[in-house]
């Protein structure tokens, strides 16, 4: 084979994956999810670690030793304030859901999250404040992660693919509080309720992408990213996961009745 031609082979080679994924390939087949599991498991394996120690040693603190800078209290952060009636840091805690994608959704219900408008409200100058993702309407923690137009039809897809009907509140506590499983076991639930925690954290993400990566709004990309992250906590945060990444999406229901 001459260099000409293992150009030429390079090139084909190239064009035939795009992000690790065979163009053309069937979708709901397990293999073509294959190399973007292997790369998911091999950076959870690597991160786990690393944001463990991030959260005991430097943003949640150890308490009262004075040994550690604390940021905020775990204690506190874990706590629901005294009286609550619908208690929610409990519920939000307890989901199959990686401490990042959990630090970002306990954020987005504090509105502690970067908004536009929030980095408005505390003096922090920015070229505009529309919303990043449908450059309409300000871009209120309100707006991104309930109302906005791209993240409807996020939330759409994903409730496609869970077979269910569900109705958004503008309010994201409101809409987290509201996002269970009737009848279901608290198990279920917190699988549950990660796939909220999945959404939130990955319109974030992909708000993130597009306002400084210059990435393309796409929200069945999004969509597909919510079932890879669920289904690979499900298989960090679980005892005992017996079923494949096929079966999580064909039968996502089925699926959470299984987790132990
Ligand atoms: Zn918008």
């Amino acid at each position: 084979m001459d260099s000409f031609d293992k150009g030429l082979l390079r090139i084909c080679l190239v064009s035939v994956l795009v992000n690790g994924l065979p163009v053309g390939g069937c979708h709901k087949r397990g293999a073509f999810w294959s190399r973007v599991l292997e790369r998911v498991q091999g950076k959870l394996s690597m991160w786990r670690e690393k944001l463990v120690r991030l959260q005991r040693n430097f943003l949640w603190g150890w308490g009262s030793d004075g040994r550690k800078i604390a940021w905020a209290s775990w204690k506190k952060v874990r706590k629901d304030k005294v009286g609550e009636v619908y208690p929610v840091y409990s519920k939000l805690w307890r989901c199959k859901a990686l401490p990042s994608a959990l630090l970002t959704a306990w954020r987005v219900l504090e509105n502690k999250i970067a908004t536009r408008v929030n980095l408005k409200r505390r003096g922090v100058v920015v070229e505009n404040s529309l919303c990043g993702l449908c450059g309409k309407v300000e871009e209120s923690s309100n707006h991104l992660f309930s109302i906005c137009d791209f993240t409807w039809r996020v939330w759409c897809l994903c409730f496609e693919w869970l077979d269910m009907s569900f109705v958004i509140h503008k309010d994201p506590l409101v809409n987290f509080l509201q996002f269970r499983m009737c009848s279901a076991s608290d198990v279920v639930n917190d699988v549950w309720r990660a796939i909220w925690v999945g959404v939130v954290s990955e319109i974030w993400r992909h708000r993130n992408s597009v306002t400084f990566d210059r990435g393309v709004v796409d929200a069945l990309e999004v969509c597909t990213l919510v079932q890879v992250n669920v289904w690979s906590w499900i298989y960090a945060k679980s005892r005992c996961t017996s079923f494949t990444y096929y079966n999580w999406v064909m039968n996502p229901v089925d699926c959470m009745m299984l987790v132990v």
